[in-house]
């Protein structure tokens, strides 16, 4: 059994190759084989809350209510293919979810934000943590995310994943809506050879071929109760840099060796951690 398939996903999400490298290996494993157990804390609510309430602020509304998952896939794609269109003159756009490939795996993740500046087009991401936890530096975890967001929208520029590649991988030619969902994208003025999850995803690929992404990217930390921005980081995307990092967390995907735990000079990452002195012992128990 592959680990894909030991951990019932389908695809690798951005966020557990930047959790893997930047923070516990094993207990990015550990989530998704025990779903159930994992704390959703104060701190992760109010930033949900953050973040839709600045999706809120520039969303792209479209009338369909979509009901299965390939009527959620065009609506996704119609919605984000609208929202790359949007982009000039300053504009910024939010949430739009990515696919790619990755050694032969899929990859999936959604960018924060993407603002057109001077031309080209930068992502950023928003943390909201409390004012005394604001990093010194910009953590791993944050960095890799931001430059794989920047390899997967420069894989899809430079045509090395685009349309054809996820049609083939997602097997979208057989993806059928049903006839009351046609009938709303219909009444937007869509027209008929434009419905379907093929035409909405070769729309979006098109449209997101032509952009030009900076090498800048940015993280901007705010503080989760009052949204005031406390400290904003920056750092040019290093291509060499996270081939490295990615041909390492590659190693647990595909099978080469186990999940790591963290090493003991991080330990201090353990006593936050839901799986601590339960499914995960290697720790255990605490020295002192
Ligand atoms: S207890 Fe520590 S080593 Fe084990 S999964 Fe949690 S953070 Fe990782």
């Amino acid at each position: 059994m592959n680990v894909l398939e030991k951990l019932h996903m389908q695809s690798i999400p951005v966020y557990d190759i930047a959790s893997q490298v930047g923070w516990c290996e094993k207990q990015m494993e550990l989530k998704h084989l025990f779903k159930a157990k994992v704390t959703v804390t104060e701190s992760v609510k109010t930033g949900r809350e953050a973040h839709s309430q600045l999706e809120a602020e520039v969303e792209i509304k479209v009338p369909l209510r979509p009901a299965t998952w390939a009527e959620r896939m065009f609506t996704e794609f119609y919605t984000a293919k609208l929202k790359i269109d949007s982009l000039s003159g300053g504009a910024r756009v939010r949430e739009i979810k990515l696919y790619g490939s990755i050694n032969g795996f899929r990859l999936t993740g959604k960018v924060d934000q993407l603002q057109s500046v001077d031309g080209s087009v930068m992502i950023s991401d928003d943390k909201f943590v409390n004012p005394e936890k604001v990093p010194w530096e910009m953590p791993l975890t944050h960095k890799v995310q931001l430059m794989l967001y920047k390899r997967m929208l420069d894989d899809i520029v430079s045509g090395s994943y685009g349309y054809q590649n996820f049609s083939r991988s997602y097997n979208t030619a057989t993806m059928q809506l049903g006839a009351e969902f046609a009938e709303q994208a219909r009444s937007m003025g869509v027209p008929d050879n434009q419905i379907s999850v093929d035409a909405a995803a070769r729309g979006f690929f098109d449209s997101a071929k032509g952009l030009r992404i900076a090498n800048n990217l940015e993280v901007r930390y705010k503080n989760r109760g009052t949204r005031e921005e406390l400290k904003v980081y920056s750092l040019n995307y290093d291509k060499n840099e996270i081939d490295q990092i990615t041909r390492f967390a590659l190693k647990y995907w595909n099978g080469e060796r186990q999940a790591l735990p963290v090493p003991e000079n991080e330990v201090y990452k353990c006593r936050s951690c839901d799986f601590y002195g339960n499914q995960c012992k290697v720790w255990w128990p605490p020295k002192g």
